[in-house]
């Protein structure tokens, strides 16, 4: 598969084919920048390792620049820290046994414009390509504006595929802001409990980001062992880690439904639910 941009990376961790690589997939996230696969989306990543007829592949949206950088990164340009983020992305794929990882290469601000169709044709093209059964994306409601830009442009993309093509299952997923005000029933808790070994080391391959004074590797598992714990308040906990998801399927399955309309609705739920245990003492 050819990708749009000169600076766009692909790697096959097992040196399969491409063509092979994607078509193989089952499982498949698609996020803005480098690291957030591995923060929101080890449930895919655990779900396929290892196995002979589950694959993940993931895909980053963004080139990495303006990452902060400190300590070995600090004198480093735009340029090489691109680089180096493109390379962390390779290990985290490596470490999880990723069937491919395409890095797209675009800048942030094209993820972030509305009107961008470029992005939006080559998601479409991936998708078609990979043919998932199962997609992880940012959620709607995250506060980073790329996520939210990359996110939409993977609906719209996925808006497009036939009927036969679409994905079973969409994901939203965890990184700048937790699901944990959703209702009970309308999370969807995915176990990340198991080879906490490998959960934690994908995370920590991005060490530009975490020596750089963001431990994000800490704050992923400390985020999961609350999910776990907090989900629900009368039963022992089955799993030890949990990320949440909204489900994003019926935006899929209904392209007339409007994702604003789709997701405040949840909000709206959220504020009945704390007025009605409040109302009963007004
Ligand atoms: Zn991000």
């Amino acid at each position: 598969m050819k990708l749009n941009n000169a600076n766009a990376d692909t790697f096959v961790p097992d040196g399969a084919d491409i063509g092979r690589a994607l078509a193989r997939t089952t499982h498949m996230a698609v996020t803005a920048h480098q690291d957030d696969i591995e923060i929101m989306a080890y449930h895919g990543i655990a779900e396929c390792f290892g196995l002979p007829d589950k694959w993940f592949t993931g895909v980053v949206v963004t080139d990495g620049a303006g990452s902060p950088r400190a300590g070995i990164y600090e004198q480093y340009t735009d340029e090489q820290m691109k680089q180096v983020r493109v390379r962390e992305q390779r290990k985290a794929a490596y470490v999880g046994d990723y069937s491919c990882q395409l890095q797209l290469g675009y800048p942030s601000s094209a993820a972030k414009d509305p009107c961008n169709t470029a992005i939006r044709d080559e998601l479409h093209a991936v998708f078609a390509a990979c043919r998932p059964e199962v997609v992880y994306l940012h959620n709607l409601a995250d506060k980073h504006e790329t996520h939210i830009g990359v996110a939409m442009h993977c609906l719209a993309a996925l808006r497009r595929l036939s009927a036969g093509e679409r994905p079973k299952k969409v994901y939203g997923c965890e990184v700048w802001r937790n699901l944990d005000w959703l209702g009970d029933d309308r999370k969807q808790a995915l176990p990340a409990s198991s080879r906490e070994n490998i959960g934690a080391a994908v995370v920590a391959v991005f060490d530009s980001q975490i020596t750089g004074g963001k431990r994000y590797d800490l704050a992923t598992a400390g985020r999961r062992l609350a999910n776990a714990t907090y989900y629900a308040s009368h039963a022992t906990d089955v799993e030890t880690a949990l990320t949440f998801a909204m489900d994003l399927t019926p935006l899929i399955d209904d392209p007339s439904l409007s994702p604003a309309d789709y997701v405040t609705g949840f909000i709206d739920e959220f504020r009945a639910d704390v007025q009605k245990k409040l109302g009963r003492f007004a």
